[in-house]
């Protein structure tokens, strides 16, 4: 076998061809083909059953993993993906990062590895978040933090530094929860510009350092995505080398994620901020303020200029002042705590800067237009899949990427462009559910979805199903979910997303008889409603991604600059994947049936509509209002199966 650093880190076609050889002899092996056949694993795993298309998963990724070829596997819904890479991964050895997309996925990850050495022996596993989850006790404890906080956050300053020693992972989301606590996690977590690393006087009481020291022992790392994304920048703590194999669960994620970590931005606010706070500390401390002031003032005079005009000249007198800036922040630093935390926000400011007029001739930067006062520029430095090369070649490692979602119109070309993965070998494993017998489709004669008339019939079309099954309806925007709230008014069994929690959502779902949830599409993925009990989707349009979202805009500006087309390669498969998805929350179990319902005429009319057609499962599509009335009357009146 070739060493790491001498083998290519993509599968060429002999190779394709070797893995194909050499697979008839991993089939002889048969180690995991005995466990996911057998009974042993039902007694570690609850509820466990053998199904072929996991084991033939697991096979391949076992395949993938001795050969150190990469690949891309799409596993179809209720095959038990997460078991299937997980055995091979502990079967084969090597040190492995597995990347999943939430923490709650890391923990359940976590938890069938622990499971599974019960039976394939003993593997020590990790779980690592961003670094922002962590408390850094330089911060934490320097008495001139405290002194810049406000009274209601300095008494949960006070809380942490009494909590944080006796706790062992010094893990922020054990304290409290830092979507709310915003200012907090800012003040005692530290980003990796600023961190000093193995020079750091605090290093012996670091949680980061701790978990940086197990994660170097560690076979298997559970991370996320975003972690995942820091192996494009210098890791002071280095936590992301070293790794045999590398598995993305969740994968159709990834692109989505690399683009917002690598997504570079600079605002007028952040510039305003800085020089009031540059002003503040000048009148306060007993540095030479004229020349400080003069400098702060001369910015903000191109701040305001640049509003209306962001062309390179004018970026790079902004550049030009913001220089002059720091080096008069630069002086006073010496002498204040303060202006050392001024100095190196204008740095980051400067280094974002420059990478944005590197940009600007390019034509890969953006104004967001939404902004009514100031300037808001945004760019990508570099196609998402040439980051992601940049990874796969950086680690060294053979990589799986995994997910339910992957395939448009039947292949995984799409995710291989968007990864830049194009000669990496995929294989798509059929779902375990019976779906031409268990779901039908349903396209009522409605309005498109650019007239008023809309939601209204959509309304109209589904309402005399609403009450008699658990249903989810799931809208591409806000404005649409609340429109039909309102038409839904009093309904019984009427809920709605964002007037409780989602938590609370998913339990007064799981507690009603007859629910009928409303929510956006944040609701597509990552959430369980109530095992089998949906019979009932409704889906409101096709969910093309919003191109008045200026992270859209950027994703397609860089499609575009690497001479594809944004349309065909970004928004049409990202709305496939997305469409997949939603359809995904309908069937959970092997005998559960359901309707789902598509509000959008376009998918008949127009001819990308037989991409969105193709890439679902395949299923019978009824033609009549009394047709769907009828299907859904005898699938209502079935038991729950589970
Ligand atoms: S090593 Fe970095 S994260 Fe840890 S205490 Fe020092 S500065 Fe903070």
């Amino acid at each position: 076998m070739p060493s790491s650093k001498d083998r290519s880190p993509f599968v060429n076609a002999e190779t394709k061809s070797q893995s194909l050889a050499s697979q008839r002899q991993y089939q002889t092996d048969a180690g995991i083909t005995e466990l996911l056949l057998g009974e042993q694993l039902s007694e570690v795993i609850p509820g466990y059953r053998s199904r072929i298309s996991q084991l033939e998963m697991a096979l391949d990724i076992e395949l993938a993993l001795k050969t150190r070829s990469h690949l891309i596997v799409e596993s179809g819904a209720g095959s038990g993906k997460t078991l299937a890479y997980l055995l091979p991964v502990l079967m084969t050895g090597g040190r492995t990062l597995i990347a999943t997309s939430t923490h709650t996925l890391q923990q359940q990850v976590q938890d069938i590895a622990v499971s599974l050495g019960k039976i394939v022996g003993h593997r020590s596993v990790v779980v690592i978040k961003g670094r922002r989850n962590y408390v850094c006790p330089r911060r934490l404890l320097n008495p001139e933090v405290a002194a810049e906080v406000s009274e209601k956050t300095m008494l949960r300053l006070q809380q942490l530094q009494a909590w944080w020693p006796r706790s062992e992972t010094g893990d922020l989301t054990e304290f409290m929860d830092i979507d709310v606590d915003d200012d907090l996690q800012e003040i005692v977590t530290c980003p990796a510009e600023s961190c000093a690393g193995s020079s750091c006087p605090m290093i012996d009481l670091c949680p980061l350092d701790r978990i940086r020291r197990r994660v170097h022992d560690a076979e298997i790392v559970i991370g996320n995505h975003h972690l995942l994304a820091g192996m494009l920048r210098s890791d002071p703590l280095d936590v992301l080398s070293g790794f045999d194999h590398i598995v993305v669960d969740e994968a159709h994620r990834l692109p989505d994620v690399i683009a917002r970590c690598e997504t570079i931005s600079l605002s007028s606010d952040q510039l305003r901020y800085l020089i009031a706070a540059v002003v503040r500390e000048a009148g306060r401390s007993e540095v030479d303020s004229s020349r400080l002031l003069d400098a702060a003032a001369s910015l903000e005079y191109v701040v305001v200029a640049t509003a209306d005009d962001s062309s390179s000249p004018v970026l790079q007198r902004l550049a030009e002042r913001l220089q002059r800036l720091e080096a008069c922040v630069s002086e006073a630093a010496q002498q204040s705590f303060k202006f050392r935390n001024l100095l190196q926000r204008i740095g980051l400011l400067r280094v974002t800067l420059g990478r944005l007029l590197a940009d600007v001739d390019t034509g890969s930067t953006h104004q967001d237009e939404s902004r009514r006062t100031g300037f808001h520029i945004l760019g990508l430095h570099e196609p998402v899949s040439r980051s992601i090369q940049r990874m796969v070649i950086g680690s060294e490692a053979t990589w799986v990427f995994t997910s339910a979602t992957l395939a448009v119109n039947g292949t995984c070309h799409q995710f291989q462009e968007a990864t830049g993965m194009q000669d990496v070998r995929a294989t798509l494993f059929p779902s375990e559910y019976d779906y031409p017998n268990q779901a039908s489709l349903w396209i009522p004669d409605i309005s498109q979805p650019s007239e008023s008339a809309h939601i209204p019939e959509l309304v109209r079309a589904v309402l005399p199903l609403l009450g008699t099954a658990p249903t989810l309806m799931l809208f591409c925007s806000k404005k649409a979910m609340d429109e039909a709230a309102a038409l839904l008014a009093g309904f019984d069994g009427l809920l709605v997303q964002g007037r409780m929690s989602r938590q609370g959502l998913v339990e007064a779902f799981s507690a009603m008889e007859k629910p009928v949830l409303l929510a956006t599409q944040s609701f597509r993925e990552g959430i369980e409603l109530a095992g089998d009990r949906l019979r009932l989707l409704v889906v409101d349009k096709l969910p093309f991604p919003n191109i008045g979202d200026i992270d859209v805009q950027i994703r397609m500006t860089a499609v575009t600059l690497s001479s594809r087309d944004s349309f065909r390669d970004y928004i049409l498969p990202e709305a496939v994947i997305a469409l997949r998805q939603s359809f995904g929350r309908l069937i959970r179990r092997e005998h559960q049936r359901g309707l789902f319902v598509l509000g959008d005429p376009r998918i008949r009319t127009h001819d990308y509509g037989a991409q969105f057609l193709h890439s679902l499962p395949s299923m019978p599509v009824l033609t009549s209002d009394d047709e769907a009335m009828t299907y859904f009357q005898d699938i209502v009146n079935e038991p729950a199966s589970a």
